[in-house]
């Protein structure tokens, strides 16, 4: 059954039940629906920011205000790929996989979606007055970045230029995280976004093909051609290299990661530990999730490779920074003023894989 284009003839009926199906799923996990397509739902580190100041790894590394910040997607069901390492909840975990279209059923407005989302996330947080610092809390209600990157393929959502327009005409940074599965589209943003992330664990197709199980075929050729793109945008470009013990960490991925990287010269390179979290400790195990004395060395040999320089770092979120430029030059908000050499709170237990909390 195939409910592709369900919007013209396909019984709606089926598709609403599916939907139906889904949408509890993602609303007992405290996602915020907006709409037929996206969501809000509030980070971990929104959370530690207001009630414990500890903020996020983006904080140290962009200036990001973690508690002004909204975890949000376009696209929240649909992705062109199954990843192994995915933690988020998806249509193949709820069973409905095959259900679930390749492209969005019904196309929201922007306009409409983004002060939804501002509305949402205002909602996740005004719970926190009282219990936060009252200034932290008043800065919390009037966000200032949009993360898209919650779940699904944000790309997939057609009028996705307009939306970040639209962010940012209301006054907020936005971060695009895609597996550059959608090159075209990309290339015909006529609004770039602040930041741009390409997200990526394998270097060759057979790694993509086993890893990744893209849904649509020539993904892993679509992801080249974004990154041989990379150079031409005006704003900073980021790869987020997930490392996984036992799949991606030898010295033939450096030198495999490294010829990808230098077509795509990102300004930054964020080398990431897989985290034992969500959906895929079915697929994975503990040990696969690196140290981040681990990551930190295969961080430094990439560096290497690629004539790059280990810029900064966050332990708590076993997350390594690698650039050429100068120095934190690029900042997107007041967060961390002592920015790449901020002192951190924690140990590698106390971000997204562990109890954040036990250690204040
Ligand atoms: S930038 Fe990412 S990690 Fe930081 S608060 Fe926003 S969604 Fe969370």
């Amino acid at each position: 059954m195939n409910l592709g284009n369900a919007s013209n003839s396909e019984p709606i009926d089926e598709l609403v039940d599916v939907l139906t199906i889904a949408l509890g799923k993602l609303r007992n996990q405290k996602y915020h629906l907006i709409g037929t397509h996206a969501a809000v739902k509030k980070c971990l580190w929104v959370h530690n920011a207001l009630l414990y100041r500890r903020f996020c790894y983006k904080c140290k590394f962009y200036g990001i205000e973690s508690h002004r910040c909204i975890q949000f997607s376009p696209s929240t069901l649909w992705c062109w790929n199954t990843c192994l390492h995915c933690w988020r909840v998806r249509p193949q975990d709820m069973g409905i996989g095959e259900f679930i279209p390749t492209k969005l059923p019904m196309i929201d407005d922007p306009e409409i979606i983004a002060r939804l989302a501002i509305l949402e996330h205002k909602r996740t947080v005004s719970g926190y007055k009282g219990r936060a610092d009252e200034v932290l809390w008043r800065e919390a209600m009037d966000p200032k970045h949009v993360a898209i990157s919650l779940t699904g393929e944000p790309t997939l959502y057609p009028r996705l230029s307009e939306l970040i327009e639209v962010f940012h005409r209301l006054g907020l940074t936005t971060f695009l995280v895609t597996r550059g599965v959608r090159p075209e589209v990309l290339a015909s943003l006529s609004e770039e976004p602040t930041q741009l992330y390409v997200s990526l664990e394998s270097w060759n197709k057979d790694m993509y093909e086993y890893f990744n199980n893209p849904l649509i075929k020539d993904c892993w050729e679509r992801t080249l051609t974004t990154l041989e793109m990379l150079p031409s945008f005006t704003c900073p470009t980021v790869i987020r290299v997930t490392v996984v013990k036992g799949f991606n960490m030898s010295n033939k991925d450096v030198e495999g990661f490294a010829k990808l990287l230098s077509r795509a010269e990102p300004t930054y390179v964020e080398v990431k530990a897989y985290m034992h979290v969500g959906g895929s400790i079915t697929r994975l195990n503990r040990e696969n999730m690196p140290s981040f004395k681990e990551v930190l060395d295969f961080a430094s040999k990439l560096a290497n490779a690629i004539s790059y320089r280990v810029a900064s770092y966050s332990i708590p979120s076993r997350v390594v920074l690698l650039t050429r430029m100068p120095g934190p030059i690029i900042r997107y908000g007041k967060g961390c003023p002592r920015a790449w050499e901020e002192e951190e709170v924690g140990d590698e237990y106390s971000g997204e894989y562990g109890k954040p909390e036990e250690v204040i």
